[in-house]
C-alpha cells in the first residue's frame, strides 16, 4: 500500500492546484493521500472531490505553523472535521499576520540591495494570505540571485540571514488543541529537520506527548534512512503512531515525488490505524 500523508498545493506554497497534487497521487499509484497545507484548508473540498473519482482514500489534512523554543515547528493534522470552528479562528489567527510579515521581509531584502521582494513574491502566492518564504524564494530564483530555492533559503530566509524575520505562530499545545478538538490526529512534521541535539529532541517529543500528541513523522521527504531509524525508536519508546509522507510542493522543487516516500519500517504502529 502506498500512503503519503504530507503534501502541498497552491492553497499554501505547492506548485499545483489540489485536484492536480490529487491526479499526480493517482498517477503515482497511492492508495492513500492527504493534502496538508500549511495553515489552510481551502484545498481540501476540490482535493477530496477529484479523490473520489479515482482510487485514491482522501485524507482531511493541514500543516499548522507554530514556534516552540524559538523554532519553527510545524504539526500536521489529520482526520478531523473541516467544519470545526475552534480549529477554523485558530488557522486565521496564524494566516492573518502573513502579509504583513511578508512586507517587513521585503524591506529587509531591500535593505540589502535586492527591492521589489513583496510584489514580486505575491506573483508566485497561489493564495495572496498564505505568502510564504517559499514564494519570496522562487521571485529571487527568477532574478538571478541564486540558482534554486534551497540556496536562496540559505543565504537569504534561515534564522541570522537578511531576509529572516521572527514571527509569531502558534503554541504547540494550541496547535495540538486545535486538531484535537476537531476530533483528528496531531502529529509531529519532519522531526529530523530541526537539527536537535539528543536532549532537546526529547524535551520536544515530552512536550508533544504532554499536550496530547499522538504520532511522528518517522518518514518524510525531509529525511535521511538514519532519521527513518532513529524515530522508529523514538516512536517506539514513545507509543507515537507513526506517519509517513513525502512533503511534495512540486514536480522541480522536491525531492521526492508523492507517493515516492519509502513505507513505514516494520514495527511501528501506523498513523492511519486510528483514522475514523
Ligand atoms: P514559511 O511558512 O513562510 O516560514 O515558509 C516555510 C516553508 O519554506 C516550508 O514549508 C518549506 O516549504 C520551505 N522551506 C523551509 N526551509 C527550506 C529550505 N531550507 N529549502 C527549501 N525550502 C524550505
Ligand atoms: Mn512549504
Ligand atoms: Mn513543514
Ligand atoms: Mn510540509
Amino acid at each position: 500500500m502506498i500512503v503519503d500523508l504530507h503534501s502541498h498545493s497552491r492553497a499554501s506554497d505547492g506548485l499545483l492546484s489540489p485536484v492536480d497534487v490529487v491526479r499526480r497521487a493517482a498517477a503515482n499509484g497511492v492508495d492513500m493521500l492527504a493534502l496538508t497545507d500549511h495553515d489552510e484548508t481551502g484545498g481540501l473540498p476540490q482535493a477530496r472531490t477529484a479523490a473520489e473519482r479515482s482510487d485514491v482514500r482522501f485524507i482531511d489534512g493541514v500543516e499548522i505553523s507554530t514556534e516552540w523554543e524559538g523554532l519553527q515547528v510545524h504539526v500536521v493534522g489529520l482526520d478531523f472535521d473541516t467544519r470545526d470552528a475552534a480549529l477554523n479562528a485558530g488557522l486565521e489567527s496564524i494566516r492573518s499576520g502573513r502579509v504583513e510579515r511578508a512586507r517587513h521581509m521585503s524591506a529587509a531584502m531591500e535593505a540589502s540591495g535586492i527591492p521589489g521582494c513583496f510584489a514580486g513574491a505575491m506573483r508566485y502566492a497561489g493564495n495572496p494570505n498564505l505568502i510564504s518564504r517559499s514564494h519570496f524564494a522562487r521571485y529571487l530564483v527568477e532574478i538571478g540571485v541564486r540558482r534554486d530555492v534551497h540556496s536562496v533559503f540559505d543565504s537569504f530566509l534561515v534564522p541570522g540571514k537578511p531576509g529572516y524575520v521572527t514571527h509569531r505562530w502558534a503554541t504547540l499545545g494550541e496547535a495540538v488543541g486545535w486538531i484535537l478538538g476537531a476530533g483528528g490526529l496531531a502529529v509531529l512534521a519532519h522531526p529530523g529537520r530541526y537539527k536537535l541535539p539528543r536532549a532537546e529532541m526529547r524535551d520536544l517529543l515530552d512536550e508533544l506527548k504532554g499536550v496530547g500528541g499522538q504520532a511522528i513523522e518517522v518518514v518524510s521527504g525531509n529525511h535521511s534512512p538514519e532519521h527513518f531509524a532513529e524515530f522508529s525508536r523514538l516512536a517506539r519508546e514513545y507509543g507515537f503512531l507513526a506517519s509517513c509522507g513525502s512533503d511534495f510542493h512540486g514536480p522541480e522543487e522536491s525531492h521526492v515525488d508523492i507517493g515516492a516516500n519509502a513505507p513505514l519500517p516494520d514495527g511501528l504502529t501506523p498513523v492511519w490505524t486510528a483514522f475514523h
